[in-house]
């Protein structure tokens, strides 16, 4: 398990940047590759762990909505 901070050059604006693993919330997650939302300055990315916690994965988000529940 890796769980110090993770270094990454920034798919979007290329500059480096670092995130820790939300160790917690991933003890529960049954499932792999697991999904992590990553924001950085205005843009997000999402990156994709596996088990071993290592980077299997990263993708840009395009866009950021808010949704809401229909009343
Ligand atoms: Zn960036």
């Amino acid at each position: 398990m890796s769980e110090g901070p993770k270094w990454m050059q920034c798919p979007v604006c290329k500059e480096t940047l670092y995130w820790k693993v939300p160790v917690e919330a991933l003890k529960d997650v049954k499932r792999f590759p697991a999904a992590i939302v990553v924001k950085h300055h205005d843009h997000y990315l999402i990156i994709y762990l596996d088990s071993h916690l290592q980077l299997a994965d990263t993708e840009i988000v395009s866009a950021y909505v808010e949704s809401q529940t229909e009343k």
